[in-house]
């Protein structure tokens, strides 16, 4: 596997602050080239032995304006058992329900843009249900829970130009705690 070449931005560049733009189907070469960049890029990021050898930080997801290009996408590389991995795209997505139940990450979300230890907890709704776009264009709709549960709302705050440390009150990093479930 060759590392795909990716520049992921850094918290400091304002691009990421941008709203991202729905995109238009079909989608283009050069589109679909990088969302398998992407995902290759994940992939290799949560391979113990690729992530050594090109200094890489996991990460679970990342979408299109971490690369520089504002448009509703996003993919997302869950490894559902050892080095079996399961693939997502989405493409202009929409959460259309929610549980009420709110989980955040014990261990403190993480974000391929953000290179630093950040504390505190993002609270995250702990089953969500999204419709949204595949490469083709096609329509579906799909139900995550858990740790992709918060993959996907992370994600989409990306798209809304929002990061895990906007939702961290940084006087009272752990507020409410004790209303949510830790995962
Ligand atoms: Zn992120």
């Amino acid at each position: 596997m060759k590392l795909p070449e990716i520049e992921i931005l850094d918290e400091k560049d304002k691009r990421l602050r941008q709203i991202s733009k729905e995109v238009t189907f079909p989608l283009d070469k050069e589109d679909k080239k990088k969302i398998h960049d992407m995902l290759t890029y994940l992939k290799m990021s949560q391979i113990e032995e690729t992530r050594e050898k090109y200094n890489l930080r996991a990460g679970m997801g990342l979408s299109y304006v971490q690369i520089g290009i504002p448009k509703r996408i996003f993919v997302i590389v869950d490894e559902v058992e050892e080095n079996v991995f399961e693939n997502y795209v989405l493409i202009n997505p929409k959460i259309i329900s929610n549980s009420e139940e709110l989980i955040y990450v014990g261990e403190g979300e993480g974000c391929l843009s953000i290179n630093r230890e950040v504390e505190g907890i993002v609270p995250r709704y702990a089953r969500i249900t999204v419709e949204a776009f595949d490469m083709e264009g096609n329509a579906f709709t799909i139900r995550v829970r858990e740790d992709l549960s918060i993959a996907f709302q992370h994600e989409i705050d990306h798209l809304n130009g929002i990061l895990f440390i906007d939702k961290i009150d940084p006087k009272n990093p752990y507020k409410n705690a004790e209303n949510m479930r830790e995962i």
